[in-house]
């Protein structure tokens, strides 16, 4: 019998009564225009949590209808970077005042732990106050040297109405990955929220309301990709669409756009790497393998979900994981000492248990894990810490985006080895190198081929740094000035100086 630190049902109590969801469409709530509803109720509790409006076609239609005029008549894209930036703070600091009702919302939609929720409404607030520094920085460029008579510049501007499509995973965090930056280069928004995950989203509307932003500048839809997301991305008003979620939308999403030719920025999934050398840290190394895949209960698009251990240390190093790993305290998302928490939906968790079914049935070893686990007086599901070892590098489990509380181990002797373990796959989304030789750590980070590279540590993040991935994990960056850059465009403006430009006809040519 495999015994893990459970957490059972706590006394807390969840929400009074469930959230009313509707869509935010040119500055009023609204319900579907045909009336349609959805429910969610929680993954860990089972009860309901938001009653939301199902949007369809006439609902999108309005709110992109009401983001082109917005944008068109210049109420926000032509406002001075000072405004926007107080704005943006005004809803930062809304996000502060309301982060308790935000959390619990995130809590009971997603399954995840409250404490982790209310850290991540904290860093969302964060991104918005970035955003608002953005704002009032960004410039473009001046070329003083094209000759005497010549002054070149190069203008940035809004790229117009922006589609954001976010994901139920940290529904609250990525849209402000998004939004304030779109926001801060005077971009329009239409967002559509997972339908797992409606309700935080919603409460932004609030927020961004209170702040006073013009209407029609952020309207919401919400509902289900098709036929909500499918319209957004279509749609010959909307400019750009930004996405976070699977490779598999995110390459329909690319198809879909094409026929009106908009910009698409995507930030989808990875089978992180993390390789382990046998002069590192490895208790620290051990925690953050155990932190990189168990956070948000796998479901993460930068989750550690594979290492890549030294023969000589592998043994060793799983035996250390795998006792972390009964020590990590799960179960109910209420109580503030939950760490992992209920997996999204029934269907999600049958999945994971499939890809381990089938990584042991080729022949990996379920060192610890390896099944849906029961929460006394809840019931939601939720899935064991699992670490499998003798995973081949071919296998599904090590290949594709498992989305749980799964570790993959695999093994390798030389540096040479590593980096082609580290970079054969589909995915580049973020890999990991632990050892005290910074020659490993350096050579490591240049041939990863990865967007993001962490030398003995595991999923930091800043304002500051840029993420996104190469290959399979997506196209662009958010974060940083890079995630300015991809709503904005450049324009091109030169300028004679003097009336010296020498005629392409003669005028005196008989
Ligand atoms: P999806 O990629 O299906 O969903 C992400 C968002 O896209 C949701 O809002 C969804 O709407 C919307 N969407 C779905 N289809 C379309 C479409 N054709 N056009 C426009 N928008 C669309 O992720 P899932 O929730 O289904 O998760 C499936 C798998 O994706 C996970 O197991 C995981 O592997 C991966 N994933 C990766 C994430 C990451 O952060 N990289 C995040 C989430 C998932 P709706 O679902 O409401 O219908």
């Amino acid at each position: 019998m495999t015994n893990f630190n459970v957490i059972a049902a706590t006394d807390a109590t969840g929400l009074a009564e469930p959230f009313d969801a509707r869509h935010l469409i040119d500055g009023r709530w609204q319900a579907s225009a045909d009336g349609a509803t959805f429910e969610r109720a929680s993954p860990a509790h089972g009860s309901l949590v938001t009653r939301a409006s199902r949007g369809g076609p006439q609902d999108v239609e309005m709110a992109i209808s009401a983001a082109r005029t917005a944008f068109d008549n210049g109420t926000w894209s032509q406002t001075s970077g000072k405004d926007r930036a107080t704005l943006l703070l005004k809803v930062a600091d809304l996000i502060d005042r309301e982060r308790d009702r935000i959390a619990l919302m995130e809590t009971m939609e997603s399954g995840k732990p409250i404490s982790q929720a209310k850290a991540e409404i904290e860093g969302a607030a964060d991104l918005w106050r970035y955003a608002a520094s953005l704002a009032r920085t960004m410039h473009g460029e001046s070329h003083n040297t094209l000759g005497n008579d010549m002054l070149g510049m190069v203008l940035k501007e809004p790229i117009g109405v922006v589609a954001i499509i976010t994901p139920w995973n940290f529904p609250f965090l990525i849209v402000s990955q998004k939004l304030p930056f779109a926001l801060a280069a005077g971009c329009t928004a239409v967002i559509k929220p997972s339908e797992m995950t409606p309700a935080t989203t919603a409460i932004l509307g609030e927020l961004v309301i209170e702040a006073g932003l013009p209407t029609g500048v952020v309207n919401i839809v919400l509902g289900y990709g098709d036929p909500v997301g499918a319209a957004m991305t279509t749609d010959r008003r909307v400019d750009m669409v930004t996405f976070t979620g699977s490779t598999a939308v995110g390459k329909a999403i690319v198809s879909a756009a094409s026929g009106t030719l908009k910009k698409v920025s995507l930030e989808l999934g990875g089978k992180n790497p993390q390789v382990i050398f046998p002069d590192a840290d490895l208790d620290g190394a051990a925690d953050a393998v155990v932190f990189g895949v168990y956070f948000n209960a796998g479901e993460c698009c930068n989750s550690g979900s594979r290492i890549i251990v030294h023969e000589d240390i592998a043994d060793d190093f799983v035996g250390r994981i795998t006792a972390l790993s009964r020590k990590v305290p799960f179960g109910d998302p209420l109580d503030p000492e939950t760490k992992v928490g209920a997996i999204i939906t029934p269907e999600h968790c049958a999945k994971i248990d499939r890809y381990v079914r089938d990584a042991a049935a080729g022949g990996a070893e379920i060192k610890l894990g390896g099944g849906a686990l029961p929460v006394p007086g809840l019931n939601g599901q939720f899935y064991q810490p699992t670490v499998i070892a003798n995973v081949g590098s071919q296998m599904p489990i090590a290949r594709e985006e498992v989305f749980g509380p799964v570790l993959s181990v695999l093994t390798f002797r030389t540096l040479d080895e590593a980096i082609a373990l580290v970079n054969d796959a589909e995915y580049g989304l973020s890999a990991g190198v632990w050892s005290d030789d910074v020659h490993t750590c350096l050579e490591f980070a240049r041939r990863a081929q990865a967007g993001t590279v962490w030398t003995n540590t595991w999923m930091d993040g800043f304002a500051e740094l840029p993420f996104g991935g190469v290959r399979e994990s997506g196209q662009g960056r958010e974060l940083g000035r890079y995630g300015l850059e991809e709503f904005l465009e450049a324009k091109t403006v030169m300028m004679r100086i003097g009336r010296t430009r020498t005629p392409w006809v003669d005028p005196q040519t008989a």
